[in-house]
């Protein structure tokens, strides 16, 4: 493109949660490409996803341009008025029928603040229930919960730049920001350069390994163990901040009670690690000053997934490095506004800000606010909708922007939860697998096309610009909703995102600080955010604890629900590979991305592949309990004999038919990081 010709609008990058800053180009009404710019977060880099795959998919011919009706399993086109009639014609006839706790919602972890606002406004005031949730649910409610029943906030204590730039140590457990937050992954690899020394620990060697100072190669789903030998350790060697713990936390009896038993021995044990490997950890994480623990979906997406969060917090309390700067600990979300749509009350026992349903002031507040009468009971989580679908108690869904069939554990199990639906409304920019199963299709629109705003992992709220037109008759989100709960008999109208957030601000205290020309001056804002005289929250927890003081947990190591057997021998991993985004609606729309990683694969040790039988790029078969998959071997040493790791992103080959629905009892996150299975060539 000739630039004089163009225009640079900027925003935030679409994809995973680091919010790296961008400017989109704009040729008359379409993309031809991306520049970064000078955010708080990316510091002038982009990855190759935000560089190249945020533009294409924007103007890609396969985006949904109209509302589509399925009838006798055919979609036709209808109009609006037709799809939007319909949808509240069966909605309140199932409400009517079963009642509001009948019905449920999944919100978008992609789409802006604003529109997860008006989702939740949508289904609590007009569906009439809380049953709404949001992808969180299985990549990091663990977090959300763990943190916020230690710290008192489930969210990253310190900013990105905090904990990349003059930190001694990085304690990196179960993250590979150099696939799956590559901008994090680049700043972490610079502070190596310049002196941090990293402690990896992860059951594969990601590539930051080679340079680490120390690899703890634990087995999947031994993190609490790792936790708890660590401490006993600290503790031994007298390297705990007693001071800290003394002033600062509750708890600590029980815990050191606890990890008394969790010798270097029996730790390493259960991980399969050398102990003086874990003693060496130790040491060099309590001895230094600046010492952040980074963690990712390795830690979360567990059947022991809380208790593996709860078991970092602990680690840092015990030897006093939070609240402070360059220490804390930060879990990296992984979608662009996956941070924002839980901050928004797209979750069943929260509204806005981490309000709790369960409270009657709580809800006595948004009933004023909202000027309607609200259910009291706290609603489902998505992984209690979809097999309450199946028992026929849920009956009604709206899903805006994700892809269940996809991106959920257990596939056929989520497939029959759909189909047994009696009705199913999907609001997405492409036909996807979910989508297929809609009874309506409503089309959406893209981050390009709106302006609102995204909150990003270290809790930054940034702006999102409006670049180019939507196709067809694509609507935005939030004027759909509101048309959907006028039609409900709730009428609800926004002239703009600036509206919405207005309203979030009076309703939402710890964003009660922050306007739209507050973010145009400052850039962005870290909640909390209280005031419009308040510069915002970088480092949590100064001073005291959001939850007054810090709660140490005692957790006892629990296995995995489902281990290796003599029918399916190999123990299963899941994860991002670099080039692609979860399910690739959006980076798989991109050619060049597609000429580079156009197909799924399994990592799998040479010692096994020899006895199999198995070269590399040769394709095999993978089963579990659950189902069957074809797909690539990629034949090395990243992973251990007898354990092997998949890439989750293809619908061919989805790792996801595989996967074990077992679920953590306080998060209800699916055990998406260990199964058993088989593999043999094809
Ligand atoms: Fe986008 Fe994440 Fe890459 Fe930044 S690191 S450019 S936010 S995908």
């Amino acid at each position: 493109y000739r630039a004089w010709e163009t225009k640079k609008i900027p925003t935030t990058c679409p994809h995973c949660g680091t919010g790296c800053q961008m400017n989109l180009i704009v040729k008359g009404n379409k993309l031809v490409g991306v520049e970064p710019i000078n955010g708080a977060a990316n510091k002038n880099l982009l990855c190759v996803k935000g560089k190249f795959a945020s533009y294409k998919f924007v103007g890609s011919g396969d985006r949904l341009t109209e509302p589509l009706i399925k009838r006798n399993g055919v979609f036709e086109p209808a109009t609006w008025d037709e799809a939007l009639t319909l949808v509240a014609d069966k909605f309140t006839q199932i409400k009517a029928d079963h009642g509001a706790d009948a019905l449920a919602g999944f919100s978008c972890s992609r789409s802006i603040n604003e529109d997860n606002y008006v989702f939740q406004k949508m289904v609590r005031a007009a569906f009439g229930t809380n049953n709404v949730d949001n992808c969180a649910r299985v990549c990091h409610s663990a977090s959300v919960h763990g943190l916020a029943h230690t710290l008192g906030s489930g969210a990253m204590t310190n900013p990105i730049a905090d904990i990349t730039t003059d930190v001694d140590v990085i304690l990196l457990v179960g993250s590979n920001p150099e696939e799956a937050h590559p901008v994090i992954g680049a700043q972490i690899r610079q502070a190596m350069q310049r002196g941090t020394k990293v402690i990896v620990v992860d059951p594969r060697k990601i590539d930051l390994v080679k340079n680490s100072e120390l690899h703890l190669q634990i087995q999947a789903g031994t993190n609490v163990a790792f936790a708890n030998g660590m401490m006993h350790v600290i503790l031994k060697e007298g390297l705990a901040d007693r001071k800290f713990i003394e002033e600062k936390t509750e708890g600590f009896e029980a815990l050191e009670q606890l990890v008394a038993e969790y010798t270097p021995e029996k730790v390493a044990d259960i991980c399969h690690i050398d102990p003086n490997d874990l003693i060496k950890a130790a040491r060099m994480y309590a001895k230094a000053e600046k010492a952040p623990i980074i963690y990712c979906l390795g830690v979360t997406e567990h059947s022991t997934g809380t208790e593996g969060v709860m078991s970092m917090s602990n680690m840092a309390m015990l030897v006093g490095k939070i609240g402070k700067p360059g220490c804390g600990v930060n879990p990296l979300r992984g979608q662009n506004n996956v941070q924002g749509a839980c901050d928004m009350g797209c979750m069943p026992y929260d509204f806005p800000g981490y309000q709790k349903v369960a409270n009657p002031e709580v809800i006595e507040k948004f009933e004023k606010a909202w000027n309607v009468k609200l259910n009291r009971n706290v609603g489902m989580t998505s992984t209690q909708v979809l097999p309450a679908a199946t028992d026929g108690n849920i009956k009604g869904l709206y899903i805006f922007g994700e892809d269940p069939i996809v991106t959920d554990p257990d596939t056929n199990h989520v497939r029959h939860a759909l189909e047994n639906l009696d009705f199913l409304v999907v609001q997405e920019l492409f036909m996807t697998e979910t989508a297929a199963y809609a009874d309506v299709v409503l089309p959406g629109i893209s981050y390009a096309e709106k302006d609102g705003t995204f909150t990003n992992t270290e809790r930054r709220v940034q702006r999102v610009r409006k670049a180019v037109e939507p196709k067809g008759s694509a609507r935005q989100d939030f004027e759909i909703f509101c048309d959907v709960m006028t039609r409900l008999g709730y009428p609800c109208h926004y002239d703009s995102a600036k509206e919405i957030m207005e309203e979030i601000a009076q309703v939402t205290p710890t964003f009660g600080g922050i306007t739209y020309d507050r973010l145009e001056e400052t850039g962005g804002l870290q909640w909390p955010c209280r005031t419009l005289e308040d510069p915002g929250t970088p480092i949590m927890h100064v001073g005291n604890f959001t939850r007054g003081k810090g709660l140490f947990m005692a957790i006892p190591y629990k296995k995995a629900q489902e281990l290796p057997d003599e029918s399916y021998p190999y123990l299963m991993s899941t994860g991002r590979m670099l080039y692609h985004y979860n399910t690739r609606a959006m980076t798989g729309r991109t050619e060049g991305i597609n000429q580079i990683a156009d197909r799924s694969y399994i990592e799998i040790n040479t010692v096994d592949a020899n006895r199999l039988g198995i070269q590399e790029g040769d394709k095999v078969k993978v089963s579990s309990r659950r189902g069957t998959i074809e797909t690539y071997a990629a034949v090395g040493n990243r992973v251990f004999p007898q354990e092997v790791f998949m890439t989750f992103h293809f619908p061919d080959g989805n790792v996801n038919e595989l996967t074990n629905a077992a679920f953590d009892d306080i998060a209800i996150i699916p055990e998406y990081k260990v199964c058993a299975v088989d593999i043999v060539p094809v």
